[in-house]
C-alpha cells in the first residue's frame, strides 16, 4: 500500500478533483490510501464560522456559501451519486444542528467539531468522483482510526492504538487494487469527540497512516514540482532538491521551511518509509525524495526566511553577568508564555533572541521589563542558509543591516533589518 496526499490547493474546485482521478490513472495497479485536505480555503472559512458561533453572531451566510460551493463541485464531478449527495446534505444538517445549540464552553473543542467538516466534505466529493470514474474506493472515516488525546486543535496521536483501530475499521477488500479515501487533519478522542492535529496537519495524517499500515511510501502531490532550495519569489533562480535525508528535511522544517508539516517526518523515519514530493500538474516530473540515504543529499545552499521577527536583547538591570540563574528564569517565562525562540545568542551582559512578532511576544517583552532592561527591534527577518558558501552569504547580506549573525559548519543564520541601508 502507498499513501497519496492531496492538499487543499489540489482539490480546490471541480477541475482539481478530476485531476485526482488523472493522477490515479497513472497508478492503475497500486493499492492506495488517499489522504485529502479540505477544499481550497474551506478551513479558513470554517474558522470564521467558529469565531462567529462563539461570539453569538450570525453563521448562516458563511455556511450557506460553503454548502453551495461543495454541492456545486459534487454536482459537477459525480452528478448521479445519490448516496454522496445524501451524506453531504446530512453533514451540513449536522453542522446546522451544532450551530443552533449553545457552545460547549470550550472554544477549542467547538473548533474541532466544526472545522473538521471541511475534510469530511472534500473526501465525500473526491470519493464519489473516483467511484464515478472507474476508481472504486472505500470512504474511511479517519476519526475511527486516528485516536488522539483531548488537546483540541493540537491533539497528540495515540500511536499504540493504531494497530487495533486499523484492524477494526479498515475494510477487507475482495477487489484489487485496494483504494481507500480518507481525511487528513482529523482524529478523535476515545469517547468519540472529533479532534484536529493542528493547521496544515494533513501531511502528518498521511505519515500516521503510512506508519500504521507499514506502507511502501508516501507521496505528497503539490502544485510545485518538488522541494526547492528557496522561495523562487525571493531567490531566483532556485534549484530542485532532488534528494534529501530525513535529517536534512527535519532541519529545514525546523528552521521554518514550510513545504512539509514538521511532524510528518519522524514517523516516516522510524519505519524508513520514503516521502516523495511531486507535481500533480506534471506527472512525469521526478520531484523530490526524502529518505534515510544521507549520502545522496543535495547539499546546495538552501534558504529559509522567517519574516516578521522581533530581535529582543535582555540585560540584567544591575549589569550582573547573564548566567545560568537568569537564563533559567528567562527560559521559564518564554515557555510559560508559549513564545518559541527561533535563535539565541548570549554575551557577558546580554541575552538576545529572535522570535515571531505576535501579541504573545509583545506581552512577554512587557513582563521581562519588570526584571531586566529589554531592548528590541521589530521589522526583522531571520534568514537561515544551510550548506552555505561565502559568495552566497555576501550576496544575501548586501545592502542589508545585519543585526545578528551565527554560523556553524553547515548553517549560517542572520537577523536582518528588512529595510536596505546606504
Ligand atoms: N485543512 C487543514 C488546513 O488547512 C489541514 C491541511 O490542509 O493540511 O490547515
Ligand atoms: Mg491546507
Amino acid at each position: 500500500m502507498k499513501v497519496f496526499k492531496f492538499g487543499g490547493a489540489s482539490v480546490k474546485d471541480a477541475a482539481g478533483v478530476r485531476n485526482v482521478a488523472k493522477v490515479l490513472a497513472h497508478f492503475p495497479d497500486d493499492d492506495l490510501l488517499i489522504v485529502v485536505s479540505a477544499m481550497g480555503k474551506s478551513t479558513n472559512a470554517l474558522e470564521e464560522v467558529v469565531w462567529a458561533y462563539v461570539e453569538g453572531n450570525e453563521t448562516k451566510p458563511q455556511v450557506e456559501a460553503l454548502r453551495t460551493m461543495h454541492f456545486a463541485v459534487l454536482n459537477e464531478v459525480a452528478p448521479a451519486d445519490d448516496a454522496a449527495v445524501n451524506a453531504l446534505d446530512q453533514s451540513f444538517r449536522d453542522l446546522q444542528r451544532v450551530l443552533a445549540i449553545r457552545t460547549s464552553g470550550d472554544v477549542d473543542e467547538d473548533y474541532d467539531q466544526i472545522v473538521s467538516l471541511g475534510e469530511v466534505w472534500s473526501t465525500l466529493i473526491v470519493s464519489a468522483h473516483l467511484n464515478a470514474t472507474g476508481h472504486a474506493n472505500h470512504w474511511l472515516d479517519a476519526r475511527k482510526v486516528v485516536r488522539t488525546d483531548d488537546r483540541f486543535r493540537d491533539a497528540r496521536v495515540q500511536w499504540e492504538a493504531l494497530e487495533g483501530t486499523c484492524a477494526e475499521h479498515l475494510p477487507s477488500f475482495d477487489r484489487s487494487p485496494k483504494r481507500i479515501v480518507t481525511q487528513g487533519f482529523i482524529g478523535s478522542t476515545d469517547d468519540g469527540r472529533t479532534t484536529t492535529l493542528g493547521r496544515e496537519g494533513s501531511d502528518f495524517s498521511a505519515a500516521i497512516f503510512a506508519y500504521a499500515l507499514d506502507c511502501e511510501s508516501v507521496t505528497i502531490w503539490k502544485d510545485v514540482p518538488g522541494m526547492f532550495n528557496a522561495d523562487p519569489k525571493r531567490f531566483p533562480p532556485t534549484k530542485l532538491l532532488s534528494h534529501i535525508s530525513y535529517r536534512e528535511a527535519i532541519e529545514l522544517s525546523y528552521f521554518g521551511a514550510s513545504v512539509i508539516h514538521p511532524r510528518t517526518l519522524q514517523p516516516l523515519q522510524k519505519k524508513g518509509i520514503p516521502l516523495y514530493v511531486r507535481s500533480f500538474i506534471d506527472l512525469d516530473a521526478p520531484g523530490s525524495t526524502i529518505d534515510d540515504r544521507s549520502e545522496n543529499d543535495s547539499l546546495i545552499p538552501s534558504f529559509i526566511v522567517k519574516p516578521r521577527q522581533l530581535l529582543i536583547s535582555i540585560t540584567p538591570r544591575d549589569l550582573s553577568f547573564i548566567v545560568e540563574e537568569n537564563l533559567s528564569g528567562i527560559f521559564s517565562l518564554f515557555a510559560a508564555r508559549n513564545v518559541r525562540i527561533d535563535l539565541m545568542q548570549n554575551s557577558a551582559l546580554a541575552f538576545s533572541v529572535a522570535v515571531d512578532d505576535n501579541p504573545r511576544s509583545r506581552q512577554l517583552i512587557e513582563e521581562l521589563g519588570a526584571e531586566y532592561e529589554v531592548r528590541y527591534n521589530d521589522g526583522c527577518e531571520l534568514v537561515t542558509v544551510r550548506h552555505y558558501d561565502e559568495p552566497t552569504l555576501t550576496k544575501l547580506t548586501a545592502g542589508k543591516e545585519v543585526m545578528l549573525e551565527q554560523r556553524s559548519r553547515t548553517t549560517a543564520r542572520f537577523v536582518l533589518k528588512a529595510a536596505a541601508v546606504g
